[in-house]
């Protein structure tokens, strides 16, 4: 078999990991098939990167980024020795860390000089978090016996648009991933390429968005017409919940391939939202694994649910960090083209809706954005209605997404009767409802403060703990 398998910062959280991780690659290169690893940085990494890049742009302390730098360095040193046994290897190693270090610091002293951020130096500091973690992994690989090569995204062919920091995917990258790992893999290398990190067409360093690097396992899998694409994580699978929130939460055994794109959606951190897209078109059975409990089965997403379970609903998922905007006026009664002129200007800003909802009455629109987009997104309807409907733009960033799914719900009738009984009779407040005509999701927005209850009031109510 071809497998491609991804590890998450999770499953990289040290050098001790790091070896277990490359000794579970081996396990499966040794049993004849053909491995790709695709890694992310060490645990936390990325967030510290983001926050060395705040402090080079706003304050330029020298103090504060050398306490970073020191721990970051520190970290990887320890790694390097954990993870490979060999000096030789560890050298080596050691010497390419060393230099992504000190690019690392040039890149912060340019954003200390400028004093701004742009979104193509943070993608740039970014990727040193994947660039520095895979070299220590295909080095453990070498400590254990096995051929393997190293490559930053860009370098295994992953291409992509200009948007630096959520770049979009050139077409170009099937043929240019093909290219550059199949005849590793022939030749019997266990390529190790950086999750999350790809380059546009001119070779400057892009980034996926933030938990991207579940996308560049599949990217790659549909590339290199992967038979599975295995993504390894520190929980047994796509549970019927985030196991954080409610511990009795269930292993799924199966989830659909629209089922595992709508949780990832409404808040599911387990599989980034663009995971299942490559994998679809080629029809690669997707599996979710524990990677500190690899016998585990966890979660296989497919195309159909052959399985016998019966429950419209699998899971209950939750997006935190959400801002909900108001639009609202007799202006917006009757006038065609509003709806289309919100969409336009979202759109040209690069702003996701979540979600929308318009009351018949059209006196009334809602979405729901990204908590990160919200100034944005306001400043653009405040210039697009250049004060039509500005005193009656409104928007309250103390809300949650919660959301129901799975694809039993389809033609089956009673199930949002359910949800909303449930809820109230635990008294939450529901601000604004919406079902996608899949009918493999009922989402609804409700106070921050309802949230986690709301989560635990459905999974009780569909009685997912016996799944
Ligand atoms: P990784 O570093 O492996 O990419 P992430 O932190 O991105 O790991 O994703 C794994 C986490 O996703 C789990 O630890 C879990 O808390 C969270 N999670 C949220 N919803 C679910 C769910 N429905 N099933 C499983 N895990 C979930
Ligand atoms: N390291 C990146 C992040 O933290 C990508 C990932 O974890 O998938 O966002
Ligand atoms: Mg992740």
């Amino acid at each position: 078999m071809r497998i491609v398998m991804k590890f998450g910062g999770t499953s990289v959280g040290d050098g001790l990991k790091i070896r277990n991780v490359a000794a579970l690659a081996k396990r499966y290169y040794d049993q004849d098939n053909e491995v790709i690893v695709v890694a992310s940085a060490m645990t936390g990494v990325t967030d510290k990167l983001f926050e060395m890049a705040q402090v080079a742009s706003n304050t330029c302390s020298a103090k504060e980024i050398e306490t970073h730098f020191a721990a970051l360095s520190d970290r990887h040193e320890k790694a390097i020795v954990d993870a490979i046994h060999d000096a030789a290897v560890r050298d080596e190693v050691r010497a390419e860390i060393q230099q992504r270090l000190s690019e690392l610091k040039n890149a912060l002293v340019g954003v200390c000089y400028l004093g701004e951020l742009t979104n193509r130096s943070l993608a740039y500091i970014y990727s040193f978090g994947e660039r520095m973690c895979v070299p220590i992994l295909s080095g453990s690989l070498r400590d254990l016996g096995m051929k393997s090569k190293h490559f930053s995204g860009g370098e295994a062919g992953v291409i992509t648009d200009s948007r630096y920091e959520s770049a979009r995917l050139d077409p170009v990258t099937d043929v240019r991933v093909k290219e550059s790992l199949m005849p590793l893999l022939k030749a019997g290398f266990i390529p190790v390429v950086t999750g999350f990190v790809a380059a546009d067409k001119k070779g400057v360093i892009t980034v996926l968005g933030r938990g991207g690097s579940d996308y560049s396992a599949s990217i790659i899998g549909a590339a290199v017409d992967a038979d599975e694409i295995w993504i390894y994580t520190d929980v047994n699978g796509i549970m019927t919940t985030d196991p954080r929130l409610v511990p009795q939460a269930r292993t799924l055994p199966v989830v659909t391939y629209l089922e595992a794109m709508e949780m990832s959606y409404f808040g599911a951190k387990v599989l980034h939202p663009k995971t299942i897209e490559p994998a679809v078109k080629k029809g690669i059975p997707v599996k979710v694994l524990n990677t500190f409990q690899p016998e585990h089965p966890g979660t296989v997403v497919l195309m159909k649910d052959a399985t016998s379970c019966r429950s419209p609903i699998k899971a209950v998922t939750m997006i935190k960090n959400i801002g909900l905007i108001n639009i609202s006026g007799a202006g917006l009664s009757g006038t065609p083209g509003i709806a289309g002129r919100i969409f336009s200007a979202l759109g040209r800003e690069d702003i996701n809706i979540i979600m929308i909802s318009q009351a018949s009455s059209e006196f009334n629109v809602s979405l729901a954005v990204d908590g990160a987009q919200v100034d944005r997104a306001l400043a653009a309807l405040k210039a697009e209605f250049n004060g039509e409907i500005a005193r009656d733009l409104t928007c309250n960033n103390n809300v949650c997404v919660v959301a129901v799914v799975g694809a039993g719900m389809a033609g089956n009738p009673g199930i949002a009767g359910r949800v909303f009984t449930a809820l109230g009779r635990e008294k939450v407040n529901i601000r604004m409802i919406s079902q996608g005509s899949s009918e493999a999701n009922i989402s609804f927005v409700v106070n921050k403060e309802d949230a986690s209850r709301a989560v635990k009031v459905l999974h009780d109510e569909f009685e997912l703990h016996k799944l």
